[in-house]
């Protein structure tokens, strides 16, 4: 390495080394892993073919942390896990334990401290994501982490009783139509309903090109008002996306008086059985009433029920939709079927994704 090298900072873009955070364990039998099994609900094992094994306790954490906690979270972490956790992608988290005896401490631990439920790790609600919404930012209609706690609250037993639903349900929530939502068994997502009212006095800070081209429809272009250069919006094509708005904060698509949420189902990323799938609306018009969203918690529960009686074990909810068919989720979930549940978008075909793993 040269001199100048030697001073310029370490590469801090892509995917960081992870080797230096995993467990000492982990690393020693990095690849040459035997079998895991849940212990309890919240606590799997890894046994190596060394023999070693290591222990995993799932935490539900309220994904949005203050400092504080996460020094908490930290200083647990060091007193029963040799320093190492992790959080996973839906704001889980995961003690690694390489000591059987410091399992319970632990959990007492985690429970009395952070007040934080165990659970998560078999046939059961993981823990519900969602977007960073007011946090950082400047397109949410409405507060996806507020939604989200009120949801869980009411499927906390689901999280904690680890194996009473067929098979895994991943819920996900999103404040805007086009961004962080993403796929879901079930999946929670505001829903516009008119084009976005164009406020031209301080359109001219944004770029009208990018705000013309970002629209999937085609439906805004160049215009004047007053004289000035601006854009307008085509309403025939407007399809209510909203993503112009996070092109342009000018074109406002938030309407506190209109906004409502849908539910869509059947989401999934995995190849397991019937491989990855793409969510489908299954009800929508739901009220977005803060603070606590019943009428979206009550929406839930409509599905749940009938999921977990009649679903067969492993029966993802895309999975158990195509079994007894839409005819018959409709029938036992009671939301009406209507005209807007029909994909008639004439280019749907040949113009949309169709696969969760190829971005053509
Ligand atoms: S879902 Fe949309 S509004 Fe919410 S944080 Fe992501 S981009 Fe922003
Ligand atoms: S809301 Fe969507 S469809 Fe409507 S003008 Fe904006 S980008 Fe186009």
């Amino acid at each position: 390495m040269t001199a100048q090298a030697k001073k310029l900072a370490p590469r801090d873009n892509g995917a960081p080394e992870y080797m230096p955070n995993l467990h000492p364990l982990m690393v020693k039998n990095y690849g040459k892993w035997k079998y895991h099994e849940k212990v309890k609900p919240g606590v799997l094992k890894h046994v190596a073919e060394s023999g070693d094994a290591i222990y995993t306790v799932r935490a539900g954490s309220p994904r949005t942390l203050s400092a504080d906690t996460v020094r908490k979270i930290c200083d647990i972490a060091d007193k029963y896990c040799d320093g190492f956790l992790r959080f996973t992608s839906r704001a889980n988290l995961e003690f690694q334990v390489a000591k059987e005896a410091n399992i319970k401490p632990l959990i007492d631990e985690v429970q009395k401290t952070l007040k934080f439920p165990i659970g998560g790790t078999g046939a059961s609600i993981s823990n519900i994501t969602h977007t960073q919404g007011w946090m950082h930012c400047n397109l949410p209609g409405t507060d996806a982490a507020g939604s989200v706690k009120a949801m869980m609250d009411d499927l906390f037993e689901e999280f904690v009783n680890d194996d009473k639903l067929p098979a895994r349900v991943k819920i996900t929530t999103s404040c805007c139509q086009i961004n962080c939502g993403g796929q879901g068994d079930i999946a929670v997502n505001i829903q516009h309903h008119h084009p976005p009212k164009i406020k031209h006095e301080g359109i001219g800070i944004c770029e009208h090109p990018k705000v013309v081209a970002i629209c999937p429809v085609a439906a805004i272009r160049p215009a004047f008002v007053n004289g000035k250069p601006t854009l307008e919006v085509v309403d025939e094509k407007c399809m209510y996306c909203g993503a112009c708005h996070g092109q342009c904060p000018n074109m406002e698509i938030r309407d506190s008086q209109t906004d409502t949420l849908a539910i869509w189902v059947g989401g999934k990323a995995s190849s397991t059985r019937g491989g990855p799938a793409f969510m489908k609306l299954a009800t929508f018009g739901i009220p977005n009433n803060p603070p606590r969203w019943p009428e979206v918690s009550g929406a839930l529960k409509k599905i749940l029920e009938p999921y977990k009686k009649t679903a067969k074990p492993y029966e993802r909810i895309g999975e158990w939709i195509d079994r007894i068919g839409w005819k018959k989720f409709f029938e036992v979930t009671g939301f009406p079927f209507t005209k807007y549940h029909i994909d008639d978008f004439r280019f749907a075909r040949t113009t949309f994704n169709t696969s969760t793993h190829v971005r053509l």
